[in-house]
């Protein structure tokens, strides 16, 4: 049976858009739906991830299932509605249907909410017998131990920086208003067992392992017996985590020990009543600096990601966060604008506040403006974002950012990742809502 396996992706992120290889690593959901797939249907899974290849139109399936969040919401269902007008069957999952699973519907033939590590291979089961239902609703405390380990012979290798992509927790204990994650998968932690992770990580070849889960930190007994674990492995490893790790030395020093290289960090405003309004309490915007050179001292260098668009920012809040992000030394800022996703409590605000201006699911990628701003323009909002890239990209912020003191050892990463997203400030203003929301590619049905 042949299971067409599909990520869409906006445009800034397709093949041949921002980052057609550099600084994009394996995608994980695809490769485990395909490992997912019950071996008594006889699966031929092909992986189609839009970020690394384009999507065929001609691609020959008996069923095409699509994986969607919600700034890919548009494209997904354009490709649903044309595989569908082909006679195939469409199943589609992942956050944003799991928000808005009557929208979805509208598109696909069945709708997976929640998680589908059982969901799934039960859909696929339905589909053989000719009894595939509308939706199906995973429960958000699955076990995933025992799991079978993602395909990603499927993938192609030659598109990514590495494929030492590995997951270890799910969920997160914090609920900051803007996230679509606990909106969308509730507050439970999930926690695969220590052994089956290191036992994936021993299969990797190559020194890199990188963790996407949204907080590696979110149940921290855990987070130190997997890290403590992870020493005699002498791997170098990246993550995400939030800012309580810099009130944590013992797990800190773990971290140092294992590996550890690089952590992303929401550290979202220069703005303290940003944090609170956000619920993103742990984030103390005095502590950053501190918080910094710690890591350093670790060795570990820095994605810092900020997003513009409170209700508290004015108009220098752009200035202020790239000079915190140069002084602090940040390596690699990002910045972004605070989104209002479907199902959070910030979108039923803005809702409520009549405060949202855009329906296309398209702008909702975090780069682009989808609500009226209370203390500047649209446009300001759009050009403020574009000055603290630049601002913070230019060749002279790249060396003064730099903590030579401290990460001196790691200045090839540094340069790397910087030369990188250097070139991503540089496009960043050929992204406008024109070239976002044209999905021309795909004919309409
Ligand atoms: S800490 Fe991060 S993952 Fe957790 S709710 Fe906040 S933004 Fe989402």
């Amino acid at each position: 049976m042949k299971v067409a396996l599909l990520a869409p992706a906006g445009a800034m992120h397709r093949y041949n858009g921002m980052f057609s290889k550099n600084l994009h690593y394996a995608p994980i959901t695809l490769a485990l739906l395909a490992a997912l797939i019950p071996r008594e249907v006889n699966p031929e899974p092909v992986i189609y991830d839009e970020t690394a290849e384009p999507i065929p139109l001609d691609l020959s399936a008996d069923i095409v299932c699509i994986t969607c969040i919600t700034g890919t919401a548009t494209r997904c269902y354009r490709y649903a509605d044309y595989f569908r007008s082909r006679g195939l069957t469409v199943i589609i999952g992942g956050v944003h249907p799991t928000v808005m699973p009557k929208e979805a519907k509208q598109h696909a033939d069945s709708v997976m909410i929640g998680l589908g590590d059982e969901t799934f291979p039960q859909a696929i089961r339905d589909f053989v017998r000719g009894e595939l239902k509308e939706f199906y609703e995973g429960h958000s405390c699955t076990d995933i131990s025992g799991r079978p380990l993602p395909r990603k012979d499927l993938l192609k290798k030659s598109r990514y920086i590495t494929l030492n992509t590995v997951e270890c927790v799910r969920g997160c204990n914090h609920t900051c208003s803007f996230c679509a994650y606990p909106s969308a998968f509730g507050h439970h932690v999930i926690t695969r067992p220590v052994k089956d992770v290191i036992d994936e990580i021993k299969t990797f070849r190559g020194k890199v392992v990188i963790f996407p889960d949204v907080n590696l930190i979110a149940d921290i007994k855990y987070a130190k017996e997997l890290f403590t674990a992870m020493i005699p492995l002498k791997k170098w490893w990246f993550g995400l985590t939030t800012t309580a790790i810099g009130h944590n030395d013992e797990l800190l020093e773990i971290f140092k020990k294992s590996g550890c290289k690089g952590i992303l960090l929401g550290l979202e405003s220069v703005n303290q009543e940003t944090q609170k309004d956000i619920n993103k309490r742990i984030n103390s915007v005095d502590e950053y600096e501190d918080l910094i050179r710690k890591l350093h001292d670790k060795g570990i260098l820095i994605m810092g990601c900020f997003a513009f668009g409170s209700d508290e920012d004015e108009k220098d809040v752009f200035e202020r966060t790239a000079k915190l992000c140069i002084d602090a030394k940040i390596d690699l800022p990002r910045f972004s604008i605070i989104t209002p996703f479907p199902g959070t409590p910030f979108y039923k605000e803005l809702k409520e506040q009549d405060r949202i201006t855009e329906t296309d699911w398209s702008l909702y990628d975090v780069e682009h403006v989808v609500y009226r701003p209370a203390n500047m323009t649209k446009q300001e909002l759009l050009d403020g974002i574009d000055s603290a890239w630049q601002a913070c990209y230019s060749w002279r912020a790249i060396f003064k950012r730099f903590d030579h003191k401290r990460i001196k050892k790691w200045f090839f990463i540094y340069l790397i990742c910087n030369i990188g997203y250097r070139k991503y400030a540089k496009n960043f203003n050929k992204y406008d809502e024109r070239v976002m929301t044209d999905n021309s590619d795909i004919p309409a049905v």
